[in-house]
């Protein structure tokens, strides 16, 4: 399980492990594609790959920046 941001609906979606469609290698991250509880497949990145991300920003947790909530 792990948790992801929506960016459909902005909210925090707890996923299973098997929602992830696939996990395609990069050279400087891992691209997951999730499918979402919204009913629509997001992409991810993580940054699991340490020598391709020395230097730059450290490794992230799988979401985007959160914005405020919008009425
Ligand atoms: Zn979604």
């Amino acid at each position: 399980m792990f948790l992801i941001t929506c960016p459909v609906t902005r909210t925090d979606e707890l996923v299973a492990d098997r929602r992830i469609r696939s996990a395609v290698n990069h050279p400087a991250h891992i691209a997951l594609h999730v499918e979402c509880p919204c009913g629509a497949v997001h992409v991810y990145r993580t940054g699991r790959r340490r020598e391709a991300t020395v230097g730059r920003r450290p490794a992230v947790p799988v979401r985007p920046a959160p914005e405020p909530a919008r009425a």
